[in-house]
Protein backbone atom coordinates (compact mmCIF):
# COMPACT_ATOMS: atom_id res chain seq x y z
CA UNK A 1 0.00 0.00 0.00
CA UNK A 2 1.32 3.35 -0.63
CA UNK A 3 1.14 5.69 1.77
CA UNK A 4 2.39 9.25 1.05
CA UNK A 5 1.02 13.15 1.47
CA UNK A 6 -2.33 12.32 0.87
CA UNK A 7 -3.11 9.36 2.60
CA UNK A 8 -5.91 9.70 4.64
CA UNK A 9 -5.70 8.11 8.51
CA UNK A 10 -8.15 6.09 10.15
CA UNK A 11 -7.82 4.44 13.70
CA UNK A 12 -9.42 2.97 16.61
CA UNK A 13 -8.91 4.19 20.18
CA UNK A 14 -8.55 1.77 22.84
CA UNK A 15 -6.90 0.50 25.82
CA UNK A 16 -5.33 -2.28 25.94
CA UNK A 17 -5.07 -1.97 22.29
CA UNK A 18 -2.91 -4.00 20.83
CA UNK A 19 -4.88 -7.23 20.26
CA UNK A 20 -6.89 -5.64 17.82
CA UNK A 21 -7.82 -7.12 14.81
CA UNK A 22 -9.02 -4.22 13.25
CA UNK A 23 -6.19 -2.26 11.42
CA UNK A 24 -5.79 -5.55 9.67
CA UNK A 25 -9.40 -5.56 8.76
CA UNK A 26 -9.63 -2.57 7.42
CA UNK A 27 -6.55 -2.13 5.78
CA UNK A 28 -7.36 -5.01 3.77
CA UNK A 29 -10.35 -2.99 2.58
CA UNK A 30 -8.68 -0.30 1.51
CA UNK A 31 -6.10 -2.21 -0.07
CA UNK A 32 -8.58 -3.99 -1.94
CA UNK A 33 -10.44 -0.94 -3.28
CA UNK A 34 -7.47 1.00 -3.96
CA UNK A 35 -7.95 3.57 -1.54
CA UNK A 36 -4.92 5.56 -0.23
CA UNK A 37 -6.12 5.57 3.31
CA UNK A 38 -4.51 3.74 6.72
CA UNK A 39 -5.49 2.41 10.15
CA UNK A 40 -3.49 2.06 13.37
CA UNK A 41 -4.29 1.36 16.99
CA UNK A 42 -4.01 4.04 19.77
CA UNK A 43 -3.62 3.22 23.18
CA UNK A 44 -5.50 5.80 24.89
CA UNK A 45 -5.46 6.07 28.88
CA UNK A 46 -9.15 7.07 30.12
CA UNK A 47 -7.19 10.07 31.60
CA UNK A 48 -6.34 11.23 27.68
CA UNK A 49 -9.02 10.41 25.99
CA UNK A 50 -10.61 14.06 25.73
CA UNK A 51 -7.49 15.40 24.26
CA UNK A 52 -7.31 12.18 22.13
CA UNK A 53 -10.41 13.18 20.65
CA UNK A 54 -9.31 16.68 19.59
CA UNK A 55 -6.58 15.67 18.09
CA UNK A 56 -8.87 13.37 15.70
CA UNK A 57 -10.14 17.29 14.94
CA UNK A 58 -6.42 19.30 14.96
CA UNK A 59 -4.51 16.04 13.03
CA UNK A 60 -7.48 15.48 10.52
CA UNK A 61 -8.24 11.76 10.92
CA UNK A 62 -11.03 10.72 8.71
CA UNK A 63 -12.45 8.26 11.48
CA UNK A 64 -11.91 6.36 14.32
CA UNK A 65 -13.50 3.00 15.66
CA UNK A 66 -14.01 3.11 19.65
CA UNK A 67 -13.43 0.05 21.81
CA UNK A 68 -12.88 -0.64 25.78
CA UNK A 69 -13.26 1.17 27.73
CA UNK A 70 -13.78 4.48 25.92
CA UNK A 71 -16.91 3.36 24.45
CA UNK A 72 -19.27 5.33 26.53
CA UNK A 73 -17.22 7.92 28.19
CA UNK A 74 -16.35 9.26 24.56
CA UNK A 75 -20.05 10.58 23.95
CA UNK A 76 -19.46 14.08 26.13
CA UNK A 77 -16.90 15.30 23.71
CA UNK A 78 -18.27 14.40 20.52
CA UNK A 79 -20.87 16.80 18.55
CA UNK A 80 -23.51 14.52 17.33
CA UNK A 81 -24.74 11.59 18.21
CA UNK A 82 -27.01 8.80 15.96
CA UNK A 83 -30.42 7.68 17.87
CA UNK A 84 -28.86 4.02 17.66
CA UNK A 85 -25.83 5.09 19.36
CA UNK A 86 -27.96 7.08 21.87
CA UNK A 87 -30.88 4.34 22.13
CA UNK A 88 -27.24 2.14 23.11
CA UNK A 89 -25.14 4.98 25.66
CA UNK A 90 -22.24 3.88 23.84
CA UNK A 91 -20.33 4.81 20.48
CA UNK A 92 -18.33 2.94 17.96
CA UNK A 93 -17.12 4.72 15.32
CA UNK A 94 -16.55 8.44 14.63
CA UNK A 95 -16.70 9.54 11.37
CA UNK A 96 -14.83 13.41 11.03
CA UNK A 97 -16.48 15.83 8.79
CA UNK A 98 -14.13 18.72 8.40
CA UNK A 99 -13.60 19.35 12.10
CA UNK A 100 -17.37 17.62 13.03
CA UNK A 101 -16.92 14.51 15.18
CA UNK A 102 -20.51 12.69 14.73
CA UNK A 103 -20.67 8.88 17.12
CA UNK A 104 -22.65 5.74 15.55
CA UNK A 105 -23.00 2.33 17.37
CA UNK A 106 -22.22 -0.57 14.49
CA UNK A 107 -22.07 -3.12 16.69
CA UNK A 108 -26.03 -2.75 16.64
CA UNK A 109 -25.99 -3.70 12.90
CA UNK A 110 -22.69 -6.11 13.66
CA UNK A 111 -24.74 -8.34 15.79
CA UNK A 112 -27.92 -8.15 14.36
CA UNK A 113 -26.53 -9.18 10.73
CA UNK A 114 -23.76 -11.55 12.68
CA UNK A 115 -27.31 -13.78 14.10
CA UNK A 116 -28.56 -14.11 11.11
CA UNK A 117 -25.67 -15.06 9.09
CA UNK A 118 -24.20 -17.31 11.63
CA UNK A 119 -27.30 -18.51 13.06
CA UNK A 120 -29.96 -17.81 10.72
CA UNK A 121 -31.67 -15.91 13.40
CA UNK A 122 -33.33 -12.56 12.12
CA UNK A 123 -36.87 -12.89 13.91
CA UNK A 124 -37.46 -12.15 17.37
CA UNK A 125 -40.65 -11.36 18.46
CA UNK A 126 -42.17 -13.07 21.76
CA UNK A 127 -38.80 -14.91 22.30
CA UNK A 128 -36.52 -14.87 25.55
CA UNK A 129 -32.96 -13.98 25.93
CA UNK A 130 -30.75 -14.82 28.64
CA UNK A 131 -27.59 -12.16 28.78
CA UNK A 132 -24.54 -12.06 29.97
CA UNK A 133 -22.51 -8.91 30.93
CA UNK A 134 -23.23 -5.82 30.93
CA UNK A 135 -20.74 -3.65 29.05
CA UNK A 136 -20.75 -1.63 26.37
CA UNK A 137 -21.07 -5.11 24.34
CA UNK A 138 -24.06 -5.91 26.37
CA UNK A 139 -25.58 -2.40 25.50
CA UNK A 140 -25.34 -3.22 21.58
CA UNK A 141 -27.20 -6.20 22.20
CA UNK A 142 -29.94 -5.14 24.36
CA UNK A 143 -30.25 -2.08 22.07
CA UNK A 144 -30.74 -4.39 18.83
CA UNK A 145 -32.45 -7.25 20.60
CA UNK A 146 -35.40 -4.44 21.95
CA UNK A 147 -35.20 -2.54 18.79
CA UNK A 148 -36.19 -5.92 17.11
CA UNK A 149 -39.16 -6.78 19.36
CA UNK A 150 -37.86 -9.68 21.86
CA UNK A 151 -40.38 -10.65 24.57
CA UNK A 152 -38.18 -10.49 27.28
CA UNK A 153 -34.58 -10.18 28.05
CA UNK A 154 -32.53 -11.38 31.39
CA UNK A 155 -29.43 -10.58 32.46
CA UNK A 156 -26.45 -12.11 34.61
CA UNK A 157 -23.74 -10.19 35.38
CA UNK A 158 -20.42 -10.18 37.51
CA UNK A 159 -21.24 -7.09 39.45
CA UNK A 160 -25.16 -6.62 40.13
CA UNK A 161 -25.00 -2.51 40.10
CA UNK A 162 -23.82 -2.40 36.88
CA UNK A 163 -26.28 -5.13 35.71
CA UNK A 164 -28.80 -2.62 37.17
CA UNK A 165 -27.84 0.28 35.50
CA UNK A 166 -28.26 -1.07 32.31
CA UNK A 167 -31.48 -2.50 32.83
CA UNK A 168 -32.77 0.33 34.12
CA UNK A 169 -31.57 2.53 31.14
CA UNK A 170 -32.98 -0.13 28.73
CA UNK A 171 -36.59 -0.46 30.37
CA UNK A 172 -36.78 3.64 30.54
CA UNK A 173 -36.74 3.38 26.54
CA UNK A 174 -38.29 0.20 25.81
CA UNK A 175 -41.22 -0.56 27.67
CA UNK A 176 -42.74 -3.44 25.86
CA UNK A 177 -39.28 -5.27 26.66
CA UNK A 178 -39.57 -7.13 30.32
CA UNK A 179 -35.40 -6.37 31.04
CA UNK A 180 -34.44 -8.12 34.68
CA UNK A 181 -31.21 -8.73 36.00
CA UNK A 182 -29.46 -10.98 38.41
CA UNK A 183 -25.99 -11.57 40.21
CA UNK A 184 -23.98 -13.66 37.66
CA UNK A 185 -23.83 -16.16 41.32
CA UNK A 186 -26.99 -16.66 41.75
CA UNK A 187 -26.72 -20.06 40.25
CA UNK A 188 -31.10 -20.78 41.45
CA UNK A 189 -31.89 -18.09 39.34
CA UNK A 190 -29.83 -18.79 36.35
CA UNK A 191 -31.17 -22.37 36.30
CA UNK A 192 -34.57 -21.61 36.14
CA UNK A 193 -34.09 -18.91 33.28
CA UNK A 194 -31.72 -21.07 31.38
CA UNK A 195 -35.19 -23.44 30.86
CA UNK A 196 -37.05 -21.21 29.57
CA UNK A 197 -34.75 -18.82 27.47
CA UNK A 198 -34.39 -19.30 23.59
CA UNK A 199 -31.51 -17.55 22.46
CA UNK A 200 -28.46 -17.33 24.67
CA UNK A 201 -25.88 -14.53 24.13
CA UNK A 202 -22.48 -14.17 26.38
CA UNK A 203 -21.16 -10.27 25.65
CA UNK A 204 -19.03 -10.50 28.85
CA UNK A 205 -15.13 -11.00 28.95
CA UNK A 206 -15.46 -14.32 30.08
CA UNK A 207 -14.55 -16.96 27.91
CA UNK A 208 -11.31 -15.01 26.42
CA UNK A 209 -8.16 -15.71 26.05
CA UNK A 210 -6.59 -15.16 29.51
CA UNK A 211 -10.08 -14.72 31.10
CA UNK A 212 -11.53 -17.83 32.96
CA UNK A 213 -15.06 -19.09 31.01
CA UNK A 214 -18.71 -18.63 31.95
CA UNK A 215 -19.67 -21.60 34.64
CA UNK A 216 -23.22 -22.50 32.91
CA UNK A 217 -25.44 -25.33 33.50
CA UNK A 218 -26.05 -25.41 30.13
CA UNK A 219 -27.82 -29.07 30.46
CA UNK A 220 -30.79 -26.89 31.67
CA UNK A 221 -30.96 -24.38 28.59
CA UNK A 222 -34.12 -25.10 26.70
CA UNK A 223 -33.98 -27.40 23.61
CA UNK A 224 -32.78 -26.01 20.08
CA UNK A 225 -32.17 -22.72 21.49
CA UNK A 226 -29.58 -20.30 19.88
CA UNK A 227 -26.30 -19.60 21.24
CA UNK A 228 -23.87 -16.69 20.30
CA UNK A 229 -20.96 -15.87 22.14
CA UNK A 230 -19.60 -12.30 21.68
CA UNK A 231 -16.13 -13.58 22.11
CA UNK A 232 -14.29 -14.03 19.24
CA UNK A 233 -10.77 -14.92 20.26
CA UNK A 234 -10.49 -18.60 20.95
CA UNK A 235 -12.36 -18.71 17.71
CA UNK A 236 -14.11 -21.67 19.51
CA UNK A 237 -15.07 -21.12 23.01
CA UNK A 238 -15.44 -23.52 25.65
CA UNK A 239 -19.66 -22.17 25.67
CA UNK A 240 -19.84 -22.76 21.85
CA UNK A 241 -18.51 -26.04 22.13
CA UNK A 242 -20.33 -27.30 24.73
CA UNK A 243 -23.87 -25.56 23.30
CA UNK A 244 -23.07 -27.80 20.11
CA UNK A 245 -22.70 -30.79 21.75
CA UNK A 246 -25.89 -30.46 23.57
CA UNK A 247 -27.51 -29.74 20.06
CA UNK A 248 -27.97 -26.22 20.05
CA UNK A 249 -27.09 -23.57 17.15
CA UNK A 250 -24.10 -21.92 18.45
CA UNK A 251 -21.29 -19.44 17.06
CA UNK A 252 -18.98 -17.20 18.55
CA UNK A 253 -18.26 -13.57 17.56
CA UNK A 254 -16.10 -12.86 14.56
CA UNK A 255 -18.90 -12.10 12.35
CA UNK A 256 -19.77 -9.44 14.53
CA UNK A 257 -16.52 -7.93 14.01
CA UNK A 258 -16.79 -8.11 10.38
CA UNK A 259 -20.27 -6.57 10.47
CA UNK A 260 -19.45 -3.61 12.44
CA UNK A 261 -16.40 -3.04 10.64
CA UNK A 262 -18.40 -3.35 7.02
CA UNK A 263 -20.56 -0.77 8.75
CA UNK A 264 -17.84 1.31 9.88
CA UNK A 265 -15.97 1.33 6.30
CA UNK A 266 -19.29 2.27 4.53
CA UNK A 267 -20.42 5.58 6.85
CA UNK A 268 -16.21 6.07 6.40
CA UNK A 269 -15.91 6.11 2.88
CA UNK A 270 -19.91 5.91 1.49
CA UNK A 271 -17.78 2.95 -0.50
CA UNK A 272 -19.64 -0.66 -0.56
CA UNK A 273 -16.62 -2.40 1.80
CA UNK A 274 -15.23 -5.71 -0.01
CA UNK A 275 -16.55 -8.51 2.98
CA UNK A 276 -14.62 -11.75 1.55
CA UNK A 277 -11.11 -9.25 1.80
CA UNK A 278 -11.99 -8.00 5.21
CA UNK A 279 -13.40 -11.88 6.35
CA UNK A 280 -10.10 -13.33 4.80
CA UNK A 281 -7.65 -10.44 6.68
CA UNK A 282 -9.74 -11.58 10.10
CA UNK A 283 -9.27 -15.45 9.81
CA UNK A 284 -5.88 -15.01 8.84
CA UNK A 285 -4.83 -13.11 11.97
P1 LIG B 1 -16.63 -4.09 29.01
O1 LIG B 1 -17.44 -2.90 28.75
O2 LIG B 1 -15.30 -3.97 29.69
O3 LIG B 1 -17.53 -5.12 29.86
C1 LIG B 1 -17.02 -6.37 30.24
C2 LIG B 1 -18.16 -7.21 30.80
O4 LIG B 1 -17.67 -8.53 31.02
C3 LIG B 1 -18.69 -6.71 32.14
O5 LIG B 1 -20.06 -6.99 32.22
C4 LIG B 1 -17.88 -7.57 33.14
O6 LIG B 1 -18.51 -7.75 34.39
C5 LIG B 1 -17.85 -8.88 32.41
N1 LIG B 1 -16.72 -9.73 32.78
C6 LIG B 1 -15.39 -9.48 32.62
N2 LIG B 1 -14.66 -10.53 33.03
C7 LIG B 1 -15.55 -11.47 33.47
C8 LIG B 1 -15.41 -12.76 34.05
N3 LIG B 1 -14.22 -13.30 34.23
N4 LIG B 1 -16.53 -13.43 34.39
C9 LIG B 1 -17.75 -12.88 34.18
N5 LIG B 1 -17.95 -11.66 33.66
C10 LIG B 1 -16.86 -10.96 33.32
O7 LIG B 1 -16.33 -4.90 27.66
P2 LIG B 1 -17.27 -5.01 26.37
O8 LIG B 1 -16.93 -3.97 25.40
O9 LIG B 1 -18.66 -5.13 26.85
O10 LIG B 1 -16.75 -6.39 25.72
C11 LIG B 1 -17.09 -7.63 26.30
C12 LIG B 1 -16.64 -8.78 25.39
O11 LIG B 1 -17.33 -8.70 24.15
C13 LIG B 1 -15.15 -8.78 25.06
O12 LIG B 1 -14.72 -10.12 25.04
C14 LIG B 1 -15.10 -8.21 23.66
O13 LIG B 1 -13.98 -8.69 22.92
C15 LIG B 1 -16.39 -8.76 23.09
N6 LIG B 1 -16.89 -7.93 21.99
C16 LIG B 1 -17.02 -8.53 20.78
C17 LIG B 1 -17.49 -7.78 19.72
C18 LIG B 1 -17.60 -8.44 18.38
O14 LIG B 1 -17.68 -7.72 17.39
N7 LIG B 1 -17.66 -9.76 18.31
C19 LIG B 1 -17.84 -6.44 19.89
C20 LIG B 1 -17.72 -5.86 21.15
C21 LIG B 1 -17.22 -6.64 22.19
P3 LIG B 1 -18.39 -6.64 35.56
O15 LIG B 1 -19.40 -5.60 35.22
O16 LIG B 1 -18.70 -7.40 36.78
O17 LIG B 1 -16.98 -6.14 35.50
Amino acid sequence: MKIDSSTDLYGIFGHPVTHSFSPSMHNAAFRELGINSAYLAFDILPETLEKAVDSIRYLGLKGINVTIPHKQNIMEYLDEISAEARHTGAVNTVKNTKGFLYGHNTDVGGVLKALEVDLNLNDFTGRSVLLFGAGGAARAVLSALCIRGVKSITIFNRSVDKAAAVSEYFSAQFKNVCIEFNKLSETGKLTECLGQSDILINSSSAGMVGHDSLDIPLQYLKENSYVYDLVYNPRETELVKSARSLGHKACTGLSMLLYQGVESFEIWTGKKAPVDSMMKALIGF
